[in-house]
């Protein structure tokens, strides 16, 4: 029998471990950019799985792909090779530039293996992230993430990890010692607010790294995949970061991690770190029918276009009196409010659009990139209404 929207909702909210925050709104099925709450309503979607959804939802290639490695094997930990994964690992290698990965399950564990790697390789500790930073919520990972509420309950984390300011030579010139493993950045901070790196400040950052024979290790959990207008983020900073990490998208919204490990990085040690779930064939098919889609269609270069696009008409539109600033790259899009993002949220669900806040008065968009033009605009001009209302 099916539940009815009340009974899910009380269902959740007494098992549910209350870690969430979450809207009065269930969401049952999903089709390309478009999602359907269990009473047929159809909403846009802007929030994009938090940036798990860069193919939209229900994707044939991604459905294709898994009904038929479902039915060959999902389960194979790395005590023994198998075809799909290695043809994952060299397909996904071949994208980014780099020369080995490491498969894991989340976002958090690539930023836990970076970690752990650029100790190893380095035989340093110290690890230098930015103010803003997200990185994860597993205890390494929280330590370079940057937000106070996150981290402070769960204190002490790992030490020698320090924030700089974002987009500040000066500042992490400054911090940076002999004792650092790594240096940890998001080529655009997601969570923080959709705050891109200035031009050139990643390759001074590298040059940094390089002459303190530190690692450049490169977050793009969120930017990965075709959200910003390339494949990788990194790829238009004219950088060769040491480790790369990957999730949200990378497995078409299968749960799938990985760090890719640059030339200058030898490889680990054997039973240096593990995963028994890393690396399955399940979620390595998917991965592949995620890069096949997205090499062999204009969905990123469109991308690149339609922010371009959205962008300019935002920054032409929206009010000043209700609006400080405008920031993004391709397809991951800021508004960064003068208030509280909750009420403009809230306005736009009932519109019909479904979004995302980046801290308390970012508006963030990360809709998947298989969105139509008309779904676009529509939410775009939804959003127009909703802040111009409330200006
Ligand atoms: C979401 C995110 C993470 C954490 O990923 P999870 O899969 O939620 O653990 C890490 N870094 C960045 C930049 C993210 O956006």
């Amino acid at each position: 029998m099916l539940a009815t929207p009340a009974d899910t909702l009380a269902l959740e909210q007494r098992h549910t471990s209350g870690a969430y925050a979450k809207r009065p709104l269930q969401i049952v099925r999903g089709e390309g950019a478009r999602l359907f709450d269990a009473d047929g309503n159809s909403y846009i979607d802007c929030a994009g799985g938090i940036g798990a959804a860069n193919l939209g939802h229900a994707h044939p290639a991604v459905l294709a792909a898994l009904a038929e490695q479902a039915a060959e094997l999902i389960v194979c930990p790395e005590l023994f090779h198998n075809p799909v994964r290695a043809r994952y690992q060299a397909a996904l290698c071949q994208a980014a530039g780099m020369a080995r990965v490491f498969l894991c399950n989340s976002g958090t564990e690539a930023v836990e293996a970076a970690i752990k790697i650029a100790r190893l390789s380095t035989g340093r500790p110290g690890i230098i992230a930015a103010m803003r930073a997200f990185h994860g919520r597993t205890l390494g990972a929280l330590s370079a993430t940057w937000k106070k509420a996150y981290r402070e309950p769960f204190e002490p984390l790992v030490p020698q990890v320090r924030h700089v300011p974002f987009n500040s030579l000066e500042h992490l010139e400054q911090a940076l010692t002999p004792q650092d493993a790594a240096v940890i950045l998001e080529v655009v901070q997601g969570e923080g607010g959709v705050h891109p790196a200035e031009s050139g400040y990643l390759a001074a950052v590298q040059a940094l790294c390089r002459a303190n024979g530190s690692l450049l290790i490169i977050d793009e959990v969120q930017t990965g995949f075709g959200r910003t207008g390339r494949l990788f983020a990194f790829q238009q900073e004219g950088i060769g970061p040491d480790l790369v990490c990957v999730a949200k998208s990378m497995a078409g919204g299968l749960p799938m991690g990985a760090v890719l490990m640059g030339e200058r990085v030898e490889p680990l040690p054997p039973l240096s770190h593990g995963s028994t779930l890393g690396g399955n064939p399940l979620a390595c098919a998917a991965g592949l029918a995620v890069l096949d889609v997205l090499q062999s269609t204009d969905l990123i270069p469109r991308a690149a276009a339609l922010g371009e696009a959205v962008l300019a008409h935002l920054r032409a539109h929206l009010p000043d009196d209700a609006v400080r600033e405008v920031r993004g790259r391709g397809l991951m899009i800021g508004i960064e409010l003068r208030g509280k993002v909750t009420e403009v949220l809230a306005a736009l669900q009932a519109r019909g659009v479904l979004a995302l806040p980046a801290g308390v008065t970012v508006l963030r968009l990360l809709p998947p990139l298989v969105i139509t033009e008309d779904d676009l605009w529509q939410a775009i001009f939804a959003i127009e209404e909703v802040i111009s209302r409330a200006a």
